[in-house]
């Protein structure tokens, strides 16, 4: 008989969990139905009282390590807690959502309690056995894996499973004790991107793609990269999309060419790049190459704005082509938005 642990975090605030957390509990609850397993749900945060009421309706054992010291992602308090709590779940199996916080710790963690780990899971399944899913190659195999071994920590992908929404409800948390190394790293303080710089937001529903015809000449002969930043920011800004860029685009920088400043090999999307998960995904001055396509994979409604009738997307890589002037179109797609606010 398995025994499912949920490993979970605070966001910012310290209290309330993270949306990929909370996907991670919508898994660990259908996994535990389907097996017939016992749950537990482990929390990491400042506040995991406060926490652990938003998960409590879901009747599961839950058990909190609390306190200042996990304010700030930190490997060695990280480890410390996450290996603390998994040793007083006893757990075989342990489901983690990929954030960049456990993402770091979690391979570590499972080889502290002699466990094996699997990471970018997207998809949980079978009703006698645990049988995980993910994709290989760049996103072009899917394997089904299965493993004798425990305690088997799986890092699950975030946007695979739809978030716990349960009422908050009165929980009654098993405070787990946790033997912390002397630190060697203290946080001083953030230094973040000014509200409105940063442009990739993994939870926005849209992913705005740029690809290297917004910098390249216009009908008119001149190239208007300006208009072309001023153009996507404005959009940026009224939909709360995330930006991703085509290859070509990010790397022009490095080769001399026109550049809008605000992106960054981070943005790319494809083979080379990521392959993120929104729910629709525009695509504005691409060509609509298989290397840039592929990472358009995961995106469940695609659209394009190319000027060339025989681009890539015409030719069965998006849903919807409109074979017109992105600079227009963006540019009467942002009126529309602002009048929409005013
Ligand atoms: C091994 C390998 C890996 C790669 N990995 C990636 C990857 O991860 N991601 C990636 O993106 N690419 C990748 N590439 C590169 C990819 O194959 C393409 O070269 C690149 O994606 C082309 O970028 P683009 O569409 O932005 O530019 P272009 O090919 O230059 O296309 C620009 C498009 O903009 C259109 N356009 C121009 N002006 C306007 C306007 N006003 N309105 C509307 N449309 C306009 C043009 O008609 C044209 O179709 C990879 C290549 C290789 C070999």
């Amino acid at each position: 008989m398995e025994t499912i642990l949920v490993l979970t975090h605070a966001d910012e605030t310290g209290a309330a969990l993270t949306k990929a957390s909370l996907e991670a509990v919508t898994a660990g609850k259908e996994l535990s139905a389907r097996l017939n397993a016992s749950l537990a749900i482990g929390i990491l945060a400042v506040d995991s009282a406060a926490a652990a009421s938003s998960v409590a309706s879901t009747g599961p054992r839950l058990l909190t390590v609390s306190g200042e010291a996990f304010a700030q992602p930190r490997y060695a308090t990280d480890a410390a807690a996450l290996e603390a709590l998994c040793r007083a779940a006893n757990a075989t199996i342990i489901l983690a959502p990929a954030s960049s916080r456990f993402a770091r710790v979690a391979a570590g963690v499972a080889h502290r309690l002699g466990g094996f780990i699997d990471t970018h899971i997207t998809a949980i399944g079978g009703t006698e056995t645990v049988e995980a899913t993910r994709w290989f190659y760049r996103q072009r195999v899917e394997a089904v894996l299965t493993r004798d071994a425990r305690p088997w920590f799986l890092l699950l992908d975030p946007g695979t499973h739809a978030a716990f929404a349960g009422q908050p409800a009165p929980a009654q948390i098993e405070q787990v004790a946790v033997q912390l190394p002397a630190p060697r790293t203290t946080v001083n303080g953030l230094r973040a991107p000014a509200q409105g710089a940063q442009t990739i937001r993994p939870d926005a529903k849209l992913l705005f793609v740029a690809g290297a015809g917004w910098t390249k000449k216009q009908p008119d002969g001149q190239i208007h990269t300006s208009e072309a930043g001023e153009l996507i920011l404005s959009f940026l800004q009224h939909s709360g999309a995330s930006l991703g860029s085509s290859k070509s685009l990010v790397d022009q920088g490095g080769e001399g060419e026109p550049i809008l400043p605000f992106l960054t090999h981070m943005n790319q999307i494809g083979q080379t790049g990521a392959t993120p998960r929104h729910a629709k995904g525009p695509s504005t001055c691409c060509h609509g190459e298989e290397t840039q396509a592929v990472g358009w994979r995961f995106i469940a409604s695609r659209r394009a704005i190319s000027l060339d009738p025989n681009c890539g997307w015409t030719r069965g890589k998006a849903d919807v082509v409109y074979i017109a002037d992105a600079f227009q179109v963006m540019a009467k797609v942002n009126a529309q938005l602002e009048a929409t606010k005013s």
